[in-house]
């Protein structure tokens, strides 16, 4: 497997890209401001093999705890996700060892001040605390202006691909030009084929940036790990990707087996074996789970999940996407593109088709509404 000639980045004690073994990563499950378990499992983590550990920030209080669990864990490299308050940087920075920043989140707020200010706030900020950064792209928040821009350039199947590909580029030729180099990429989505295609493209254009893969909300195992490596296996097979995270929905408490399989999948590539079954790349029944984070806020979403997928294999044989999200933060956004979604709340699971709202149902009655809507769309689909 060769690899392509990146330049190295370095997060703590990791260094991403330049010919170095391939980073896994993964990110703790647990509520961030339950410092126990997350410092139990960020150490869990990181004894699987985890060269960076993602932690979840929302709050004040979220802060106080990370600054905790660092102290609890040094020996584990930390990342944060900005997601939409860029100005979290400066709460976080002393006690991460990289950032994620999503391009597609740099709207929402201070509309007076430009993209390239917000970015040049995370990378002045970066470079004064040491931080590595990931302008992590994902298809289902692409920047709204870049999505209008490109609308309809892709054949179908690829939809939003031109739009990631050019958002990470603008980003790349932004930090290029406030002579930040210590970033690498990633852009994202649950379908293997769109991570394959955007990663390709992008490599052609930018081939020394390290790039990070993943593919979002890939589900429950053995499906997750499948969908995972039809996308790893073609692009670290073309020597693309130097970190890499495997996206699956589990109990907490196994959270450990995200990095098993990423480790799995290289080993598997660097010995020229080969063991993806396309099969979701065919059609039929498709269910994308998020693989949890400390915003989940019951944990019965997991249960649920797998449920989801027993209660629904009748259904197999039609391309049906169904997707289980854990919050109400992403739940919403990330159910719109599924012809039915669910995301969960502390006590109820709200259900929807596509982005019509059908309602709020308690965990244990969920599954038999769920159930009608699908029959209902299964009908449909043999009458269209
Ligand atoms: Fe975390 Fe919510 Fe995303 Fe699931 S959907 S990974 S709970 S932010």
């Amino acid at each position: 497997m060769k690899r392509a000639n990146t330049r190295p980045v370095r997060a703590g004690t990791v260094i991403i890209g330049g010919g170095n073994p391939i980073v896994v990563q993964s990110m703790c499950a647990t509520r961030t401001t339950d410092i126990e378990a997350t410092a139990a499992q960020a150490k869990m983590l990181h004894e699987a093999g985890a060269g960076l550990v993602r932690i979840a920030v929302d709050s004040a209080k979220d802060v106080a705890a990370l600054a905790e669990i660092r102290a609890r864990v040094p020996e584990a490299n930390l990342v944060v996700d900005l997601q939409e308050n860029y100005r979290l940087i400066t709460q976080v920075a002393p006690h991460v060892n990289k950032v994620r920043y999503n391009p597609g989140h740099l709207y929402h707020h201070e509309r007076q001040k430009t993209v390239r200010e917000k970015v040049a706030f995370i990378a002045e900020t970066a470079a004064r605390h040491d931080l590595a950064v990931r302008v992590g792209v994902n298809c289902g928040s692409v920047d709204p202006d870049m999505d209008a821009k490109f609308e309809g350039a892709d054949p179908p199947g690829l939809e939003g691909v031109t739009a990631m590909v050019e958002s990470a580029l603008e980003h790349c030729a932004i930090l290029d030009d406030l002579r930040f180099d210590r970033y690498v990429v990633s852009l994202k989505d649950s379908d293997p084929r769109k991570v394959i295609e955007s990663n390709v493209r992008f490599a052609v254009v930018r081939p020394e940036v390290p790039l990070h893969l993943g593919v979002t909300e890939a589900g429950m195992l053995p499906d997750g790990a499948i969908k995972t490596r039809i996308a790893f296996e073609q692009l670290l097979s073309r020597g693309i990707g130097d970190t890499i995270r495997v996206s699956l929905t589990l109990p907490f408490a196994e959270k450990w087996r995200e990095v098993e399989v990423g480790r799995q999948i290289i080993a598997d590539v660097e010995a020229g074996r080969f063991r993806s079954v396309p099969q979701f790349l065919e059609g039929g029944l498709n269910i994308i789970s998020c693989p949890s984070c400390s915003r989940v806020e019951n944990e019965a979403f997991v249960d649920l999940a797998f449920k989801v997928k027993e209660m629904t294999a009748y259904a197999k044989e039609y391309d049906i996407t169904i997707a289980v999200m854990g919050c109400r933060v992403n739940g919403p956004g990330e159910t719109d593109d599924a012809d039915l979604g669910l995301w969960c709340a502390p006590t109820f699971v709200n259900l929807k088709k596509g982005e019509q709202e059908l309602g709020a149902f308690p965990y244990d009655t969920v599954l038999d509404r769920l159930k009608e809507e699908l029959d209902r769309l299964i009908e449909e689909k043999k009458a269209a």
